[in-house]
């Protein structure tokens, strides 16, 4: 049997993001980036420290209470949109509600509302194939934000478009905050960090750096 040795993805990390704020996490490939999203998300737990979310500490919930935070207190956007197939744009944004208990005659109109926020109003019976790379993030983005959660984490959101269609996903995802939507988004892309309010910066798993930006501590 092989030994696998003992990777330490995350080490003395200490992060508190107020309600309201806008964060890219930046760092290298392999810095943590990706783990402290997952942390921060419930998907993984820490081996030691804690997690709270709106105060309540999360560490040691049951694996039903924590995809239950995650149904009604978080949102999440992924490089490569994560949409299904074979449904339209609203279905999409609509599975986005099915784990947060609101009643299916409610779910639509909801994903269709979230859909006009993102400028997709125009769009709500496009299947996936049907619409560009910059119009499916929007879809994925209308999903983790309607059921109004408490905090939105985007792995690399502009990370599989171009440039004009990631600049415009970061003008989507810079009005929602302006909205009142809080936002952690990893990038490795140092043009979008900068356009962040605060970045944090990872490396060998360590949060070296956090900078509030300027302009927007003013
Ligand atoms: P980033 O997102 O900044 O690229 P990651 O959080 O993915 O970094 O990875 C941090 C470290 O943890 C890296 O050294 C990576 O190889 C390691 N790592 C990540 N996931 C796993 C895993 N499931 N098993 C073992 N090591 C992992």
């Amino acid at each position: 049997m092989r030994y696998a040795p003992e990777v330490t993805a995350l080490d003395e990390v200490s992060l508190r993001i107020e309600q309201g704020e806008m964060l890219a996490i930046v760092g290298p490939s392999g810095s943590g980036k990706s783990t402290l999203l997952n942390i921060m998300g419930t998907l993984d737990r820490p081996t030691s420290g804690t997690i709270e979310i709106l105060g309540q500490d999360v560490t040691r919930l049951s694996d039903r209470d924590l995809s239950d935070i995650r149904g009604r207190r978080l949102g999440f956007i992924f490089q490569q949109f994560h949409l299904t197939a074979g449904l339209s744009a609203a279905e999409n944004v609509a599975t986005g509600l099915l784990y947060a208990g609101i009643p299916r005659r409610n779910r639509r109109a909801m994903a269709e509302e979230a859909l006009d926020r993102v400028g997709l109003g125009h769009r709500i019976t496009h299947r996936p194939h049907e619409l560009s790379g910059g119009e499916r993030q929007r879809v994925a983005i209308a999903r983790a934000l309607v059921n109004g959660p408490v905090l939105v984490l985007a792995d690399e959101p502009t990370g599989a478009l171009d440039t004009v269609n990631g600049q415009a996903v970061l003008r989507l995802l810079t009005e929602l905050n302006a909205e009142g939507t809080t936002i952690a988004l990893i990038t490795h892309d140092r043009d979008i960090a900068a356009q962040a309010p605060r970045q944090v910066h990872m490396r060998d798993g360590r949060l070296i750096a956090d900078v509030i930006s300027p302009e927007s501590a003013a």
